[in-house]
């Protein structure tokens, strides 16, 4: 279905297009509608190619590396949307030495960000924390957004799951970044837990194990 709907969107308006059945002035709509309908499949379609190789349980190579550089590498390749969407990202980042595959949690951190700037209010704020706590590799995603009402909370990391449809495709949601998330917080054998309050805001926290001790010597 999900793949369907784009799918039939681009045929139909071709049909009437190669059947000259649109007239003159409202040709570019049409046009316009192919182009966005085809960047949503291939959005989709990466989507589902990411999922899909995180569901092999293939191994992914895990090294020691410091988790705030995945971090700040999906920080950078969101500020332009952040502040296309005025909201303002904080960032409170400490030197927190992980074992992990770095692609894995590029993605964790760039799904969660760009989640907490799509769904967040005007002039609203995300806070991106990396730490380490009592021996715990903590990622956190705090927004100001527009929450996640109690009986979603479970849901929304099911694949193609969303709170208010129209409002996630408005802003280019596929419905898979969650559950992108969760199968890999889970290769990467961490926890994810979510808080939220309807109208006030979300945090996401992200747990990962720490380095086995004695493996951290010349961890920069
Ligand atoms: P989508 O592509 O629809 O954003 P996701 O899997 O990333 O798909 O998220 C699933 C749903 O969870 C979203 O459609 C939205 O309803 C809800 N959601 C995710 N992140 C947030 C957030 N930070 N604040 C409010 N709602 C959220």
């Amino acid at each position: 279905h999900e793949l369907k709907t784009p799918l039939q969107s681009i045929m139909g308006s071709a049909e009437l297009l190669e059947n000259r059945l649109v007239k003159e002035e409202d040709r570019d709509s049409f046009y316009k509608k192919i182009h966005e309908s085809s960047a949503q499949l291939l959005t989709l379609i990466d989507d589902i190619i990411r999922l899909s190789h995180l569901d092999e349980n293939q191994r992914f190579e895990e090294i020691k590396l410091n988790l705030k550089s995945p971090v700040t590498e999906a920080l950078e390749a969101l500020q332009s949307s952040a502040d296309r969407h005025g909201i303002k990202l904080e960032t409170n980042l400490s030197d927190t030495m992980i074992l992990a595959n770095f692609r894995l949690v590029y993605e964790i951190a760039y799904n969660l960000i760009d989640n907490s700037i799509r769904y967040n209010k005007e002039k609203g704020k995300t806070k991106i924390t990396v730490k380490e706590h009592r021996g715990q590799a903590i990622l956190q995603v705090a927004d100001t957004g527009i929450g996640i009402p109690q009986e979603a909370q479970n849901r929304i990391f099911e694949r193609f799951y969303r709170v208010d449809k129209s409002h996630s495709r408005k802003t280019g949601g596929t419905g898979l970044g969650l559950s992108i998330v969760k199968h890999a917080v889970q290769q990467c054998h961490g926890t994810i837990r979510l808080e939220s309050e309807l109208g006030k805001g979300s945090t996401f926290t992200v747990i990962f194990p720490t380095l086995p001790a004695g493996a951290d010597d010349n961890s920069k």
